[in-house]
């Protein structure tokens, strides 16, 4: 029997983790298929506090991991496959394993979003990527295509210039979502060309990329890009699947809580960007999962009669 399992490896997972685990839980974090979650496919995070130069997203998680470790966290490198909330204590059935524990953390973060146009799924690996960071080294002196316009979109669009020869942002509007300072520089950059008011309505090639035919929606002209990769960051979507049917979802399917990361069922706890939330920011991720520890401790200490002492957060 488990005190606590934690589903996933992004910030919010690795928090919860370290202050789990300096409760002497020794929780069992059960990592999903990418370590570090999202943000470890970030090429440079320049907004958590700490690293006045900016750190990359994937050492960032690498450290909350051996931080996690080091209190007692058990890293299990699997998938969950199935979570039964109905029944307590709950079951959570990963390819490798079946465990029953008292409470849950869900943190199982955000995918990105498909576009869904001819091409994407056919080229997925052959031109067509979700990570620069993963990917960009493969485009040394080529031309890319990032599509979006937010943070994700700008930020990575900045880092492929690092390799690409050119790289265009096709944005659905003539203005961009993305922070300002982020903005400036992609503005400053002589190898961004911005493609604006424009969406991929198809990704062409034989056996990579070979270029995007684009649509201006204001004047419904169709172009022809020649480009050797397309980044799409349009967004996310949350990983919440399991969970349909057993938890409060809202109507873009996040998981409902509280201020102190309660779901609705008692003893399963949910931090980060899976979370219905204002800000989806490495900063805010951690802060909800140390809530989310500390309350899967109470919730544990009320399950057992054993008095919990109120805190002074
Ligand atoms: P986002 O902020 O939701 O931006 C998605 C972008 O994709 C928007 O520009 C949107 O256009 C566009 N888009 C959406 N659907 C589209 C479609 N079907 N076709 C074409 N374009 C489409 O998503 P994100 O950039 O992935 O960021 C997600 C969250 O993580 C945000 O809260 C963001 O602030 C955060 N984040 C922060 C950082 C950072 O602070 N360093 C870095 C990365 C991400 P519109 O603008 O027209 O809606």
């Amino acid at each position: 029997m488990e005190e606590v399992v934690i589903i996933g490896s992004g910030p919010a997972g690795l928090t919860a983790a370290i202050y789990a685990g300096r409760s002497q839980l020794s929780p069992l974090l059960i990592t999903g298929n990418a370590l570090g979650g999202q943000a470890a496919t970030t090429s440079e995070v320049e907004n958590y506090p700490g690293f006045p130069d900016g750190i990359g997203g994937m050492e960032l998680t690498q450290l909350m991991q051996q931080q996690a470790e080091r209190f007692g966290t058990r890293v299990q490198m699997d998938e969950v496959v199935e979570a039964n909330l109905r029944q307590h204590p709950f079951v959570i059935k990963t390819y490798g394993a079946t465990y029953e524990t008292k409470s849950l953390i869900i943190a199982t973060g955000v995918s990105p979003r498909l576009l869904g146009v001819p091409g994407e799924d056919l080229f997925k690996g052959r031109g067509v990527s979700f990570c620069a960071t993963c990917d960009g080294f493969f485009y040394k002196d080529k031309v890319v295509a990032v599509v979006g316009g937010g943070d994700a979109a700008v930020e990575e669009a900045i880092y492929l210039t690092r390799f690409a020869s050119k790289v265009y942002v096709i944005h659905r509007r003539n203005r961009l979502r993305a922070q300002k300072v982020v903005q400036q520089r992609a503005f400053e950059n002589d190898k961004i060309e911005l493609v604006w008011d424009s969406v991929v309505a198809e990704v062409l090639g034989q056996q990579t990329v070979t270029g995007v035919r684009i649509k201006n929606v204001k004047n419904g002209e169709e172009s022809t890009l020649a480009v050797d990769g397309m980044f799409t960051y349009v967004g996310t979507v949350p990983n919440t699947r399991l969970f349909e049917g057993q938890l409060e979802l809202d109507e873009r399917g996040y998981i409902t809580t509280d201020h102190r990361m309660h779901t609705s069922v008692p003893g399963v706890f949910a931090a980060g960007d899976v979370q219905e939330r204002a800000l989806r920011q490495v900063a805010t991720a951690v802060g909800s999962g140390a809530i989310a520890a500390m309350e899967a401790e109470k919730f544990i200490a009320e399950l057992e009669g054993q008095a919990y002492p109120d805190r002074q957060w």
